[in-house]
């Protein structure tokens, strides 16, 4: 019965609960806390799930006999495209294993395409007038800040719990600048959402201006449950392919959160069309890949069921961080209407709404009683969030007991920062 909507509470009843909040918070910073949620980085423990690679691999060579300590094989081990062309539901010839981070291969991509155009493209994008991307917000900082360091412009469209506002989309592709688009397809960074079949379909299919489109498909959490209900991907290379454009999707995927973040391996999947002209670049780059770390990854998976069982013990242990980021914000926010949150059933983040215009005087809150988040608006292009609400929240790194504390730290701020506007906006006629 004390929980009412904020919005609702007479002037004097918000002044009493601003002043309790404010106690809260003093409370708070007089714990001294020290918890990081900015980055979406595996744990300690997460990270000894895969320690036996420390002593891999056995012996130097791959099944067909390679030397894997030498130079060659620029499209990387043919047993780790295999499985990982199980896993991604495309050819063998469709993958490339690349080194360490998948976020080089879409620079690669993208620079590529900048200097050269891709094979069906007029001519170099860098040669066009203007260049523009679609995306979908909120969305993964990295793909923004990649694509500003290139002056790409960037034009937004909702990220929906099904996908991306197809009709936005389609809207503008009309351009014929508008060269590509990004989508982190399942379990979306920040918002958990994971693009239907349907949505996949329509983007895969839509008609686009550009001749040479790309959906850079970023599916860095494919694998990623978070329940035993596991989200299928959908197949967007074999739909675009069906549909007339198979060189559209440019996949990408890495075992940065499988294995080891800074030393995993990156994948590529494409029409082999887009493989050839990616490895027709990349071979003034690269005599070949680190075929070591290929090949101990080849030894510890053993194939693509030894990933899915891997996966499940990440689950076990990320699983109740995600169980107690809801359950601190529910006791603390359900019924006040302040904010909203996803509740992910992959990936690495939570997507965590605020009331319009203090996103960034939560996450000032925080940081000051010791609880760092990632800075508000990182999960739109240029840092801003039109409406000052958004925050991404990660719980992956800090122990279950850090998590547990630092969301309820991270509700305190929200309850204040919501009080503070609005005793503010009820304040200034009295
Ligand atoms: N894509 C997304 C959506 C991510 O969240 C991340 C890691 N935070 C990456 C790519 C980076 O992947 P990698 O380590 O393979 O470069």
């Amino acid at each position: 019965t004390l929980t009412r909507p904020l919005t609702s509470l007479p002037p004097a009843d918000l002044e009493t609960f601003l002043e309790t909040q404010r106690m809260a918070y003093e409370d708070l910073k007089a714990r001294g806390l020290k918890l990081d949620l900015t980055r979406g980085k595996p744990s300690v423990e997460q990270l000894d799930l895969s320690n036996e690679l420390l002593s891999l691999p056995r012996g130097h060579k791959d099944g067909s006999g390679t030397d894997v300590r030498n130079y060659g094989g620029l499209e990387g081990l043919p047993e780790l495209r295999a499985i990982f062309a199980d896993l991604l539901w495309v050819e063998p010839a469709q993958v490339v294993a690349g080194g360490n981070a998948s976020l080089t291969m879409m620079h690669d991509c993208l620079v590529q395409l900048l200097l050269h155009g891709g094979p069906d493209s007029p001519r170099p994008w860098s040669q066009e007038e203007s260049v523009k991307f679609v995306c979908p917000v909120p969305g993964y900082d990295r793909h923004f800040t990649m694509l500003a360091s290139y002056g790409i412009e960037m034009l937004t469209v909702p990220m929906h719990d099904d996908g991306p506002d197809v009709a936005a989309v389609r809207e503008l592709v009309r351009d014929p600048a508008v060269k590509g688009m990004w989508i982190v397809p399942t379990y979306a960074n920040p918002s958990g959402s994971v693009v239907t079949q349907e949505i996949a379909s329509a983007l895969a299919s839509m008609d686009t201006a550009a001749p040479d489109f790309r959906i850079f498909w970023d599916n860095a959490y494919a694998f990623h449950h978070l329940t035993e209900d596991e989200a299928k991907s959908a197949d967007i290379i074999t739909l675009a392919s069906a549909a007339g454009h198979p060189n559209r999707p440019l996949m990408f995927a890495s075992t940065s959160k499988i294995t080891f973040a800074g030393a995993g391996v990156a994948f590529l999947a494409a029409s082999e069309a887009n493989v050839k002209w990616y490895l027709s670049h990349q071979k003034f780059a690269s005599i070949g890949p680190d075929k070591v770390n290929q090949l101990r990854h080849v030894q510890f998976f053993g194939s693509a069921a030894g990933v899915r069982e891997h996966m499940a013990r990440h689950r076990e242990i990320l699983a109740p961080k995600f169980a107690a980021v809801d359950a601190a914000l529910s006791s603390a926010l359900d019924g006040r209407e302040v904010a909203t949150w996803s509740k992910p059933s992959g990936g690495y983040f939570v997507n965590l709404d605020v009331l319009d215009g203090t996103a960034t005087r939560v996450v000032e809150l925080a940081r000051e009683a010791g609880i760092v988040l990632t800075p508000a608006g990182a999960s739109f292009p240029h840092g801003v969030d039109p409406r000052d609400r958004n925050i991404r929240l990660a719980p992956s790194f800090p122990t279950l007991d850090e998590v547990e504390t630092a969301m309820a730290g991270v509700a305190t701020c929200v309850l204040l920062a919501a009080a503070e506007k609005l005793a503010a906006g009820s304040g200034a006629g009295s």
